[in-house]
């Protein structure tokens, strides 16, 4: 049976807990107190909100869970710097959110925005299973205060949020910007108090999201999914690019530079024979330059992901060799670049894919129930 999406606490910014707390007759202050326990305390049930009445306890329960969202599977990758987890929401659908950790101490949380995705990119698990249905605010903050949990039992921080899991943000967008907002309420306001230099938002190349966000003048890190630097290779692996093609794109990337002061990132996922000729790298140090709002700026960084292998995709990581050939191409040009090591890929840490997995290995279990209730005829 369907069941709905319930309302959560997280959903709520300080003003409209201010508001309810009034509909209900209680003083402003307990809106403080109760975000306190939300932001600052990490709060995941009403019990642990030892100093809020219980009546008043008991009549948000009626209409609001505190966090919609709760822990399917856990994973950690063989060397313990990534860990995933797979979140149901209240409607029993499933996200995924991962951790990353570095030596420098910094926590990255990768939120999902959307339950799967509807941009499609070929290469992508999460774009494999289509799109169902977009997060709600309190859905992609509850993520976060999730690992953020999780991290201060270790008697770690969390760092930075990036929103590189399920989903493009820009198809949420009203949503993503609020979740940001709201996890950036300063901690002297009993917020979370994630500096805005500390979010990194990833997008397929939604044009009116880019030129909408460089409005909210944030500084916020773009990162910008490219993947290909002609309009023919691009509208096949990032089939958004048919609607807005690369010269639309990089005027968008340079006006967000322009507003911001930003520097920012093109993601090239590396795939043998597809993305990784010289033709292409030569490419790609164009769209860079005209990307640059002046030419001896460097404020377009390229970072290469070798491809993690999905189910619904035939192709693979470039060999090193191949790899350093197209860094040298770019490193000639002075492209500023990075290529990133393939974390947690014994988790399938790459987007959508333990999602993928995990369906894949209970429709494995259901099978074999299924022999077990109806064992074939001998
Ligand atoms: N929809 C947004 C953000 C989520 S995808 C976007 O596309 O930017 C986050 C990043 O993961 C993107 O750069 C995407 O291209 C990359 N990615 C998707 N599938 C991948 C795979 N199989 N291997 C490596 N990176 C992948
Ligand atoms: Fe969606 Fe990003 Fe995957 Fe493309 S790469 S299908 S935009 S999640």
């Amino acid at each position: 049976m369907a069941r709905g999406i319930l309302n959560s606490l997280y959903n709520l910014s300080l003003e409209q807990m201010r508001e309810l707390m009034m509909e209900l007759g209680q003083p402003s202050f307990r809106a403080d107190q109760i975000w306190r326990w939300l932001y600052l305390r990490l709060a995941s049930s009403y019990d642990e909100m030892s100093d809020v009445p219980r009546l008043l306890r008991d009549r948000l329960s009626a209409r609001y869970v505190v966090t919609p969202i709760s822990v399917v599977a856990e994973q950690r990758s063989s060397d313990g710097w990534t860990r995933k987890w797979l979140l149901r929401l209240s409607d029993g659908m499933e996200i995924e959110t991962v951790l990353m950790e570095y030596a420098d101490e910094r926590h990255t949380v990768c939120v999902s925005t959307q339950v799967g995705c509807g941009m499609g990119c070929s290469f992508c698990a999460t774009g494999q299973m289509g799109f169902a249905r977009n997060l709600s605010a309190g859905e992609i903050i509850a993520q976060v205060i999730h690992v953020a949990r999780v991290l201060r039992a270790e008697g770690e921080t969390l760092t930075n949020v990036v929103f590189m899991g399920m989903g493009e943000p820009f198809a949420n967008y009203h949503n993503v910007v609020r979740a940001i907002r709201q996890l950036n309420t300063p901690v002297a306001e009993g917020g979370f108090g994630m500096g805005m230099r500390r979010f990194t938002v990833s997008t397929a190349g939604l044009v009116s999201g880019i030129l909408h966000f460089s409005e909210e003048r944030w500084q916020v890190n773009l990162a910008v999914s490219l993947h290909a630097a002609t309009d023919e290779l691009r509208n096949r692996l990032v089939p958004l690019n048919r609607r807005h093609p690369l010269q639309e794109l990089v005027r968008a990337t340079r006006r967000y530079i322009q507003r911001t002061n930003r520097r920012v990132s093109y993601e090239w996922v590396l795939i043998e024979g597809v993305n990784d000729t010289a033709e292409q790298a030569e490419a790609l140090v164009k769209v860079v330059e005209a990307t640059n709002p002046h030419p001896h700026a460097r404020l377009v960084h390229v970072n290469l992901i070798p491809l993690n292998q999905t189910a619904g995709f035939v192709g693979q990581a470039p060999s090193e060799e191949r790899q350093r050939a197209f860094c040298a191409v770019l490193d000639q040009a002075g492209v500023p670049h990075t290529l990133r090591v393939r974390r947690g890929i014994d988790i399938a840490a790459g987007c959508g894919q333990l999602r993928t997995r995990e369906a894949l290995r209970r429709s494995a279990a259901l099978k074999s129930e299924e022999q077990v209730a109806h064992p074939p005829a001998p």
